[in-house]
């Protein structure tokens, strides 16, 4: 008989979002007049930027003539985009990569979940918790979970709990891990890690032989200019640190699918084995990917363009005004909401010691809207609500205003 890998076996059921969407087609069906709002899905809404859109119809173009006609690329990604990125989102911060160090993928989904593969089946991982579920997945699916306990943690991970008292931005991990999983602006919690604060886990990398795996994904959303938008731009991050980054939220490419991983050339880990972890991450992209779409890596030049750019920073401010619209909005009934000015994402307190799904059927039923529970994001999310700022501006308003008039705190 052929066996299956029994780590699948210990993954926690995911039944979040089917969860919820049971609970509004049961309210649905129980009410038929109502009309559903949604303030749960961190996907976005707006249309693509004109600049954008340009690139991707000359990416299209170019394969329909012979002249210009490519089939596959190089499987890192195409020179010119690796360029871009190292050039725009780096050297023009005065941070020091190189397009070698670029690695251009269908995503950052894709690449956070393939990234362990390079570190050792017994690797001890360290998480934020609540988290991006995949950090936590893709590492039980590898054997480094143990087992899943009855408060909802894995024996085997070394957890860095997020919570109200330390403004959602964790300490340093109590026990030392290998690999630290890092996520700000945070997703679900909206909460941003100060300079000092990715500093400090930094040097604990360094001190400790550790390697963080930072997800920028919402970067853009970033409007102070001292918080920092990339670890590397705390100095010698680049020794200890990779960096995984998605075209998703910064333009709107979340089905268009394109992002990049930076891992820097003189990270050297592993004292009997010392191979470069660029090395070993080129040769797993050039075995396991064939390289993002070329049509769409024309239109991720086309993003990383100064007309581009501005076009997508009013879709993310866009986003950010929602954001407010939701923070004073809750704010003005007496909540207490985290989030949400550098980030897409509004962490909402659970009032009277109501569970977050006892808060999330509440509004569903006295407000008709829906929402995600943060104990869906790990036990420490327990307590609070996720509200979204992806959504048309007068969408989000009418959320925020039926929750105002109908709920009764
Ligand atoms: N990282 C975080 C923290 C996310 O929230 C998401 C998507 O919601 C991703 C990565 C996935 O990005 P992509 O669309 O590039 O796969």
């Amino acid at each position: 008989m052929v066996r299956i890998n029994e780590n699948y076996l210990r993954l926690a059921p995911n039944y979040l979002f089917s969860e919820i969407a049971k609970r509004a087609k049961e309210f649905q069906a129980a009410n038929p007049g109502a009309q559903l709002m949604r303030l749960g899905i961190g996907n976005t809404t707006e249309p693509l930027a004109p600049a954008v859109v340009r690139g991707l119809h000359e990416g299209v173009d170019r394969l329909a003539r012979a002249e210009t006609y490519t089939g596959y690329g190089d499987e890192q990604g195409d020179a010119a985009l690796r360029e871009r990125i190292a050039q725009v989102k780096y050297r023009d911060n005065r941070v020091d990569i190189s397009p070698d160090e670029v690695f251009i993928s269908d995503g950052a989904k894709p690449d956070t979940g393939n990234i362990q593969t390079i570190f050792a089946a017994d690797a001890v991982v360290a998480l934020q918790d609540p988290a991006y579920p995949v950090y936590v997945d893709t590492n039980v699916i590898a054997g480094r979970g143990g087992k899943l306990g009855e408060d909802g943690l894995f024996e085997d991970f070394v957890y860095m709990p997020c919570t109200e008292e330390n403004g959602f931005i964790p300490d340093v991990p109590p026990r030392r891990p290998d690999l630290i999983y890092l996520c700000s602006p945070n997703n679900p919690t909206g909460a941003v890690a100060s300079r000092e604060q990715l500093a400090r886990f930094v040097d604990y990398a360094l001190t400790h032989d550790a390697v963080i795996l930072f997800d920028a994904a919402y970067a853009p959303f970033i409007r102070e200019p001292d918080l920092p938008r990339s670890i590397y731009e705390v100095p010698d991050a680049r020794r200890c640190a990779i960096e995984l980054n998605t075209f998703s939220k910064e333009a709107g490419f979340t089905g268009v699918r394109l992002g990049w991983t930076v891992v820097p050339k003189n990270m050297a880990v592993d004292a009997k084995n010392p191979r470069s972890l660029n090395e070993l991450w080129n040769r797993r992209t050039t075995t396991f990917f064939n390289g993002a779409s070329n049509v769409v890596q024309v239109g991720g030049l086309a993003a990383l363009t100064p007309e581009g750019q501005a076009q997508n920073a009013a879709v993310i401010d866009l986003y950010l005004r929602n954001a407010a619209t939701i923070r004073e909005g809750l704010r003005a009934i007496g909540l207490t909401v985290y989030g949400g000015t550098n980030a897409p994402y509004v962490w909402v307190k659970c009032p009277d010691g109501l569970t977050s799904w006892q808060f999330f059927d509440k509004l569903l039923h006295e407000a008709h809207v829906i929402t995600t529970p943060g104990a869906g994001f790990g036990p420490h999310g327990e307590g609070f609500l996720r509200l979204s700022a992806f959504g048309h501006p007068k969408d989000i308003a009418r959320a925020v205003q039926s929750i105002e008039e109908k709920v009764k705190l």
